[in-house]
């Protein structure tokens, strides 16, 4: 086929090596006014990409005078149709073995046999070890195909999300209805990360600055654990234990993530981190507030990057609890925030860095608050990041 190429206009931008990526965080504007070139190609693909050579500009233009691929062309076709049906797969070595079996039952029949299996979810952490540290694991259980694993279910009282449905899968049917979820998602890593990442993976690290566990704090989430020997629920607030440490034991998964509804009518998802895209956050604050009558009827503050695990600001939330909604309160509460956890130095931020942010955080939820004149949160609109 012979190619179609396309010149891009070109657009001055003045800041090809701003600290952001090439998905057009550096404010480069694509020439279709969103993230689709002329040939349709998707920026999110080069998303991460860290340049310091050129600039983000050549690159993009350089993807926008790729021609299209061919119809014919393999990965097209298979695009055009639909995955097929899991099925298990398994591969022995001398040093260790991988299984991605096709249901739960033999996912757990497998762990129940050999607690110390390493559980594979979306391997965007997982991957991270293998790069960076050179983890071996000896065996290792995949199990991102599980379908009891990926269901997303409503009820009266409940949104149930599979611990391993990916996020961008968590975006496209769970963000319109749970507005802090859409808070959360388009601040978490980038879009090929939410392609794969999900739930289970982010709560399995038990990271203290993972992202996702501030919001589920706040919305009260709770963990459906499963093993051989059956099935338990824990509430999330009691799932960390300590550094990298849960309640789950060798032989369970996390199934499922159940966020009670009614929901909370006022939330937000505020993420401190020194690049605005694809970076870990130094500080993550969620709030999950009902206001009746001009006071604080109910709260739930989740706290990420300011202790061993990730938090509720039980304190702070005493601070705000049946008192009236005004910026004298909030000034008072701050202050409690600003002492919740223990924040400590490292590369991201310092201790009084962190626990400034989280006072800050609380007035910039109160100006969000009398900017939307008291009004329910609308949900976020899906992100394209110019
Ligand atoms: C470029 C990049 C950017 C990132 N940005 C962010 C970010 O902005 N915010 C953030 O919070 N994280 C970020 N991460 C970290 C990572 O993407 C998330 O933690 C993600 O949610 C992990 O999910 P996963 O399915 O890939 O987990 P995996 O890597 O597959 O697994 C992670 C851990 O969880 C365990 N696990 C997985 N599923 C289960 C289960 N169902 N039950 C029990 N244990 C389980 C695994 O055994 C492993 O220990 C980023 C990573 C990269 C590479």
């Amino acid at each position: 086929m012979a190619a179609e190429f396309y010149r891009p206009e070109r657009r001055a931008t003045g800041d090809d090596d701003a600290d952001e990526g090439v998905d057009g965080s550096s404010g480069v504007s694509a020439p279709c006014g969103d993230s689709h070139g002329p040939n349709g190609f998707d920026l999110h693909a080069l998303s991460g990409n860290l340049c310091r050579c050129t600039g983000y500009r050549p690159i993009r233009d350089a993807a926008y005078a790729l021609g299209r691929p061919h119809p014919e062309d393999p990965l097209v076709r298979r695009c055009a149709s639909a995955a097929p049906a899991a099925a298990t797969t398994s591969v022995a070595a001398e040093d260790g073995w991988f299984l991605r079996p096709a249901t739960l039952a033999e996912a757990l029949d497998r762990l129940a046999q050999d607690p110390e299996t390493v559980v594979i979810a979306g391997a965007t952490d997982l991957g991270v070890g293998r790069n960076i540290r050179h983890a071996r694991p000896r065996s290792l259980l995949a199990i991102d195909h599980l379908p009891e694993l990926q269901a997303i279910t409503w009820a009266d009282d409940a949104v149930e999300i599979g611990a391993a449905a990916t996020l961008s899968e968590i975006e496209r049917t769970v963000s319109g209805r749970v507005p802090l979820v859409a808070q959360l998602l388009p601040q978490f890593a980038s879009r090929l990360i939410r392609n794969s990442a999900t739930l289970g993976g982010n709560l399995g690290t038990a990271s203290p600055i993972g992202d996702a566990a501030p919001a589920l704090l706040a919305l009260d989430a709770e963990l459906d654990l499963v093993s051989a020997d059956g099935r338990r629920t824990v509430p999330l607030k009691d799932f960390f234990t300590g550094y990298r440490q849960t309640v789950r034991t060798a032989g369970e998964l996390i199934r499922a993530v159940r966020i009670p509804l009614p929901l909370q009518p006022h939330t937000a998802f505020h993420k401190i981190a020194k690049r605005r895209f694809d970076d870990i956050s130094s500080v993550a604050v969620a709030y999950a507030v009902t206001l009746r009558d001009g006071h604080v009827d109910d709260v739930r503050i989740g706290l990420g990057g300011v202790a061993a695990t990730p938090l509720r600001a039980l304190a702070a939330e005493d601070a705000l609890r049946g008192r009236e909604w005004t910026p004298a309160t909030v000034d008072e509460a701050a202050s409690v925030l600003r002492a919740e956890g223990t924040p400590m130095d490292d590369l991201r931020a310092s201790a009084d860095y962190r626990a400034e942010m989280l006072a800050q955080s609380l007035h910039r939820f109160l100006a969000e608050r009398e900017d939307r004149e008291d009004r329910p949160e609308e949900p976020v609109k899906e992100e394209t990041r110019p």
